[in-house]
């Protein structure tokens, strides 16, 4: 007999029978209200009608027409929807399937731009679990352990984590910048870096917003340097944080940006966009893939787009939460073992620590385990699993969200009985 293989790490035991908006309706007949969107994927929700109906329409024309081979009428659609939500100077877009493979594609346009080897990232991010993505990725080891080599030419600074150091946030900001310049100084020239890439909230890594004074000292060595500015939107884009673009927080503009999950609903695709003078760098033929830019995913996403813009659900993400935010700090006054609470609307963390102040992936597991079992469905994240994670759709209501906090409110109780 076939089995699932040992080496996936089941979150919850639900199997789903179908969903609607926030709700999974499990097999067995429980309901649960979902704060995880298939890890930030569903934007509009699950099964939203004109998501659906798309995908549908789509599906009885062509199924898959590979983009490189003929272009298809859905692609050029979305290219120009994109158009209409990507910052202005990022005027050329290709696509793939999925995060990392978007992240992949912004090292090879990176590096072909600038002929230089070296990318550095950031502690605590998360790009994926291909070996390039993977080699940029320190959100804890099991993304790493046991890979090596991974792809070499990677580089980590020091990300401005400012709650693990007792530090204010310009105090994080001040030294991972100094970190930075050291690095270019004494490791990776500047003659020798081909890229920055960092998301604009750590997403597996803690839920952490990145400041927009760091992004800004990215920006200007960025400039400086003639080194490539790559976002990783993939996790905080698409209106998730209550800004269309995470980086919309800062004054800054990358130089190519990656978005997937919330993109298109739950239909595999990604894009990196760039400005046309970075993409014409490279050289034509050196990015692609059989299943990029699907005809029905690119349905979905043009129907995804018109949702986010008709719904207004990056206002409703702003608004809703905060709504979240004021209910989870209030749960922290009452509770020591909560250490922080941050995010950005609807990308919000909840770190837990001992009584000693060192991260407790003990209890944010309780934590999400008790959270399944009050019909609450949560992620943790944080190298040592000590967030939760919570991440509603963005068509998220006023009452689902006081919902969520009262089933975690429950869960919080029943971990720490
Ligand atoms: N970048 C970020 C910021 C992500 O959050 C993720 C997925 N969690 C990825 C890249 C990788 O995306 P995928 O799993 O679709 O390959």
């Amino acid at each position: 007999m076939t089995t699932l293989s040992p080496l996936l790490k089941q979150a919850t035991p639900v199997v789903v029978d179908r969903a609607l908006g926030s709700w999974i309706y499990g097999t067995d007949g429980s309901t649960y209200l979902d704060f995880t969107s298939g890890i930030g994927v569903t934007s509009t929700g699950h099964c939203h009608p004109a998501v659906v109906a798309a995908a549908r329409e789509q599906t009885g024309r062509i199924i898959h027409a590979q983009y490189t081979t003929v272009m298809h009428k859905p692609l050029l659609e979305l290219t120009q929807k994109l158009g209409d939500v990507l910052p202005a100077a990022l005027d050329s877009v290709f696509y793939a399937t999925s995060g990392s493979e978007a992240v992949e594609a912004s090292i090879r346009l990176a590096r072909m731009a600038t002929g230089r080897p070296n990318i550095i990232a950031f502690h605590g991010g998360f790009h994926g679990r291909t070996v390039a993505a993977a080699s940029l990725t320190t959100a804890g080891t099991k993304f790493r352990a046991g890979f090596s080599p991974l792809m070499g030419g990677v580089h980590i600074a020091p990300f401005p984590y400012a709650f693990r150091y007792g530090w204010d946030v310009d105090t994080a900001v001040d030294f991972a910048l100094k970190e930075l310049d050291y690095l270019l100084q004494t490791i990776s020239s500047p003659a020798d870096t081909a890229g920055f890439i960092i998301e604009p909230v750590l997403g597996d890594g803690g839920y952490l917003p990145t400041p927009p004074r760091f992004l800004e000292g990215l920006r200007e060595r960025a400039d400086r340097h003639g080194i490539v500015l790559i976002l990783d939107e993939v996790q905080a884009g698409f209106g998730r944080t209550g800004k269309f673009w995470g980086h919309q927080f800062s004054s800054i503009t990358p130089d190519i940006l990656i978005t997937a999950k919330g993109l298109a609903s739950g239909f595999p695709i990604s894009a990196i966009a760039a400005s046309s003078a970075l993409m014409s760098k490279g050289w034509a033929g050196s990015q692609g893939g059989t299943y990029g830019g699907n005809a029905v995913a690119a349905a979905a996403a043009v129907a995804t787009i018109g949702v986010v813009q008709d719904e207004n659900l990056v206002e409703n993400a702003r608004v809703r939460g905060n709504q979240l935010r004021v209910g989870l700090d209030r749960l922290a006054l009452d509770n020591a073992l909560i250490g922080d609470v941050r995010g950005l609307g609807l990308m919000q963390g909840i770190e837990f620590v001992t009584d000693a102040g060192e991260p407790n992936g003990a209890l944010a597991g309780a934590v999400q385990q008790a959270a399944v079992a009050e019909n609450l469905l949560l992620l943790t994240c944080g190298s040592a699993g000590n967030v939760i994670r919570m991440i509603p759709a963005l068509i998220v209501s006023a009452e689902e969200i006081e919902t969520g906090l009262e089933r975690f409110s429950g869960a919080l109780r029943a971990a720490q009985r």
